[in-house]
């Protein structure tokens, strides 16, 4: 069966290029801001530590300024020639450090202009130092006096407040730029998080979109085999259906031109033998008197063995005239025809279906398999049973038309065409075995007068006695005819004149003994008188015995009637 649904539509299809771009140019985006944010961390940290340097350089130069200073006093005080050289090598150190810290600030200006007057302050404030230290050398006293007087002090603390405004400076300088720092790793940070995270969202979007597209391809993969495996399953039902088709159309064929029902029987068995071959059984026919079953063909193995002969109150299906199933124990109560179930799970399983046609019964299919016919089988069983209930109700309307067609509705004897066929064959037959055959033709007495008496129904009535006396004298092989009218004919093959004789003399003594009984009066009995021709040799025709016959069965009547005439004897004695 091909898949019947629509292929779903997929919704988020259509997004799924854009939500790609979109992650791919966030997932850029962050790449980019992650890179300028480490430039622009590198940077800050640069000149974080370039305002340090820049302090550092503010301490070094007052430091270095004092070492002048502290080592110049000392040399002044103890004349110590390693306090003059401390001295002389620390005023170098001390010019330097102002000298880098005005090239540190250079790309600060209010800052710079501040180094650059630090600078001139260390410079006045060295040039202070060595006037003194030179003045030692020359005059100690001079040099004592003028230091008490020096600006020294005035020098050293400018400079130093000098110093404590550059340092605040650059101390807030530096924290602008811890803060500026801080500010954009936050600001990197969450557009970082966000990006990555927007990213990742639209990513599993998008993977939750492929993955259902690849369930739903794998779905449609699966139905799409699945289709194929049912469109050969139902190729192939297609052609055992069609084949069962054109067997069931052949059989009805077959069916129409049977001649018998022992024939329809067989080709039925035949049939379901071929076309389900895992189930066996048997087809029973209902005699006339519909008191029994009994068994026309059988096919297949009979899985549960069914009675040869049944009464039709042993079979549900019969009783009810409806399928009846039973599988092991479960459901239905099995019929009393098929052989006991063995209990617990016996999976065998039996089939009745009742031949049936105009609510009358015809007979029975009973079927047994090893396990359940399938629907396609109960159908086909179901249609093997419609047309051979029918072909029944043919055949035996057929045999009943036949019968009629040969036997006197009245009296039950056969006909004159019976007769005229039968007679001819049954002569040639003796004739070849040089055997005689008799013929009588009998004629019941004042007849016309009987009818006018009693009425034309008694006279029927006393035709169909006639009849039942001459059904049960003759033989089988004997062929008792109304030869039409009040007329009978009676061919008795194989026997000679004188049994005839005595045959007719039986037969005429038995009319002339019976009564007839019709609607509550006795009438009779009637006296017959018959004709007697018997075969002398095998050029004699059908006709000429008649003919004999019947003249003697005229001379018969001649001579007062109630009475045998043999009519070769009458033609030696002519
Ligand atoms: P005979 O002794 O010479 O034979 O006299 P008969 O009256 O029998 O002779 P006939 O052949 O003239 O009369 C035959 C009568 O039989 C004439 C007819 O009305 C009657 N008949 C013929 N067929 C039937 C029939 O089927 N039923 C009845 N009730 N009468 C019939
Ligand atoms: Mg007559
Ligand atoms: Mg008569």
């Amino acid at each position: 069966m091909l898949p019947s649904q629509p292929t779903r539509p997929q919704p988020y299809r259509a997004y799924r290029l854009p939500a790609f771009l979109l992650s791919a140019m966030l997932l850029a985006a962050v790449g980019v801001a992650t890179v300028w944010g480490l430039r622009e961390f590198a940077s800050s940290s640069q000149w974080v530590e370039h305002s340090y340097q820049v302090l550092g350089e503010i301490e070094a130069t007052v430091a270095a300024t004092r070492t002048v200073e502290s080592s110049a006093r000392g040399y002044r005080l103890t004349d110590r020639s390693t306090l003059h050289a401390e001295y002389l090598t620390s005023i170098p150190g001390a010019l330097s450090s102002a000298g880098r810290l005005v090239a540190l600030t250079a790309d600060n200006p209010p800052q710079n202009h501040l180094a650059r007057d630090l600078e001139r302050k260390v410079r006045a404030r060295l040039t202070e130092i060595d006037r003194l230290v030179e003045l030692h050398s020359r005059d100690p006293a001079q040099a004592r006096i003028d230091a008490q007087t020096s600006k020294g002090y005035e020098q050293m603390r400018e400079l130093t407040a000098l110093a404590q405004v550059m340092r605040e400076r650059e101390r807030a300088l530096l924290a602008a730029r811890h803060a500026r720092s801080e500010h954009r790793a936050s600001l990197l940070t969450a557009l970082v998080v966000l990006g990555i995270g927007l990213a990742m969202v639209l990513l599993a979007l998008l993977m939750y979109s492929l993955w259902r597209e690849n369930r739903r391809s794998r779905e449609l993969e699966r139905e799409t085999r699945q289709a194929l495996i049912d469109l050969e399953a139902s190729a192939s039902e297609r052609h055992l259906l069609t084949e069962r088709h054109r067997s069931l159309s052949h059989y009805a064929g077959l069916l129409q031109s049977c001649q018998n029902l022992q024939e329809a029987m067989d080709m039925t068995a035949h049939l379901i033998a071929d076309l389900i071959p895992s189930i066996g059984g048997r087809c029973y026919i209902l005699r006339a008197s519909q008191n029994l079953a009994e068994t026309a063909a059988r096919f297949g193995e009979e899985k549960i063995v069914s009675a040869d002969l049944l009464h039709p109150n042993d079979c549900w299906a019969l009783r009810r005239g409806q399928l009846q199933q039973v599988q092991g124990d479960r459901g239905a109560v099995r019929c009393n025809h098929l052989e006991p179930a063995r209990g617990g799970d016996d999976p065998r399983w039996n089939l009745c279906v009742p031949l049936m046609a105009q609510n009358t019964s015809l007979g029975l299919l009973c079927l047994s398999g090893e396990q359940p016919p399938q629907d396609a089988d109960l159908l086909l069983i179901q249609s093997i049973a419609e047309q051979l209930s029918q072909a029944i109700v043919n055949l035996q309307l057929r045999e009943t038309l036949r019968v009629q067609s040969l036997r006197d509705p009245l009296t039950g004897l056969f006909n004159r065409r019976y007769l005229e066929e039968n007679l001819q064959r049954e002569l040639l037959r003796c004739q070849r075995r040089k055997l005689p055959l008799s013929v009588l033709m009998l004629d019941i007495d004042h007849f016309k007068r009987f009818n006018d008496t009693h009425g034309h129904a008694a006279g029927d009535a006393l035709l169909a006695r006639v009849g039942q006396v001459l059904h049960d004298l003759v033989r089988n092989e004997d062929i008792a005819c109304r030869y039409g009218g009040e007329e009978f004919t009676i061919v008795l093959p194989e026997t000679d004149a004188a049994t005839a004789l005595k045959r007719a003399e039986q037969i005429r003594a038995a009319i002339g003994s019976t009564t007839i009984l019709h609607l509550r009066q006795t009438f009779g009995p009637a006296t017959c008188s018959i004709g007697l021709a018997t075969s002398q040799d095998d050029r004699e025709t059908p006709q000429q015995l008649l003919q004999i016959a019947d003249a003697a069965l005229y001379r018969a009547k001649g001579e007062g009637r109630d009475r045998v005439v043999d009519g070769n004897r009458a033609l030696a004695t002519a």
